[in-house]
């Protein structure tokens, strides 16, 4: 049975997750704080998926069987600590992949979520049983999705290409043609889906198609970042700067002007020297429901394999872990990793920009000898 999930605005007594509000950016706590504060705890709960995304930016740590997990109490009590926690996140793997992880671990952490007043969020490719969608929806804040794909034959050719085996397009449209229901289902039972899509080599030249079908699976926001080569993603083919603002002006030319959409980790920045990064940026500053996020990773957040307790920046692998839960409260690693040289390096902030600092993978890729706490917005 499909159930009834309220605006948030009415239900929780919280405020409604908008341009004007989003508890996820780092700049809120910078700004309300006046330093980085730890207020965002992501949890990877699954290594396990149905799919092998060719840009899977945790596919190397994906597996077909998964160890124990830490005790759900211990991972209670490091958020019992964090005195400022605003948003947590649920990511994985495909998080709902097992259907004891979502009624021993997913649900409990969005009910303690919400009768703290805090938001939460789930990565997940909808393309299981609803059921466990529905298990989680009326305590969820945001259901993120993945949308890259203008077809079911994209799908097909993206979803599953580090496979290992051959996935029958009957299997892959089946799949495709699930996720699109339960997206719409979720939609109208009052979810907040937001579905991400990534500029990529496949993706720039029909990203104004992929916003188009995200709309129209009642998608309250559009989510969009650059793909970056982690993990899977490693030897795609790149695109150019150029490529990648060239794709932006094309989604915001063609674009629902009343759907949010929320722009991540884009490796332009007000202190750019180049015009056309700088004009990029005003245009999306001017835009009506278009937001440009700083990126949390290692700013307002951290991440804690639910499997190991180990600490991350990121769920991605490419930083190794810097700690475990076992042995210290998140908010002591946290403030150790402010002060790791990696963190030293992006730790820049321009407030006229509202902006602080590039993260560290897009650093790696376009500007690798820039030092950025030298640098200042040009406004
Ligand atoms: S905060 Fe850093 S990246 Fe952003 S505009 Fe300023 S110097 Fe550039």
């Amino acid at each position: 049975m499909m159930n009834k999930v309220k605006d948030s605005r009415q239900t929780h007594g919280l405020p409604r997750l908008s341009p004007a509000y989003d508890p996820w950016d780092p700049i809120r706590s910078l700004h309300a704080y006046g330093r980085h504060r730890l207020t965002s705890v992501e949890m990877t709960v699954s290594n396990l998926c149905n799919m092998r995304c060719e840009h899977c930016a945790v596919g190397d740590t994906l597996v077909l069987a998964e160890p124990s997990k830490i005790p759900l109490s211990l991972m209670l009590r490091r958020l019992d600590e964090v005195e400022h926690l605003e948003t947590i996140s649920i990511t994985g793997g495909e998080p709902s992949f097992s259907e004891r992880t979502v009624r021993e671990y997913i649900v409990p952490l969005l009910k303690y979520a919400r009768d703290r007043g805090v938001r939460s969020q789930i990565n997940s490719n909808v393309t299981l049983d609803y059921s466990r969608y529905d298990m989680m929806a009326p305590y969820l804040d945001v259901m993120h999705i993945s949308f890259n794909y203008t077809t079911a034959d994209d799908f097909h050719q993206v979803g599953f290409a580090r496979s290992g085996h051959p996935v029958s397009r009957e299997t892959a449209v089946r799949l495709y043609e699930r996720m699109i229901e339960n997206a719409r289902r979720l939609a109208e039972a009052g979810v907040f889906v937001s579905a991400e899509s990534m500029i990529n080599y496949r993706t720039h030249e029909k990203i104004a198609d992929i916003h188009r079908l995200i709309v129209e699976m009642g998608c309250k926001r559009h989510e969009v970042h650059p793909m970056y080569p982690s993990s899977f993603a490693q030897n795609l083919p790149m695109l150019s700067r150029a490529e990648m603002r060239a794709a932006i002006e094309r989604l915001l030319d063609a674009r629902d002007r009343s759907v949010w959409m929320l722009f991540g980790t884009l490796p332009f920045y007000a202190c750019s020297e180049e015009e056309a990064d700088r004009k990029l940026l005003s245009r999306l500053a001017q835009e009506p429901n278009v937001t440009v996020r700083n990126d949390p990773d290692g700013r307002n957040r951290l991440n804690v394999n639910l499997f190991t307790g180990e600490l991350f920046v990121t769920d991605f692998a490419d930083i190794p872990a810097f700690g475990n839960i076992a042995d210290e409260k998140l908010e002591e690693a946290f403030e150790r990793w402010l002060h790791h040289p990696l963190a030293l390096s992006v730790n820049c902030h321009c407030k006229a920009a509202s902006c602080c600092g590039p993260n560290l993978l897009v650093k790696n890729m376009y500007y690798r000898d820039v030092d950025f706490t030298r640098r200042r917005a040009r406004l």
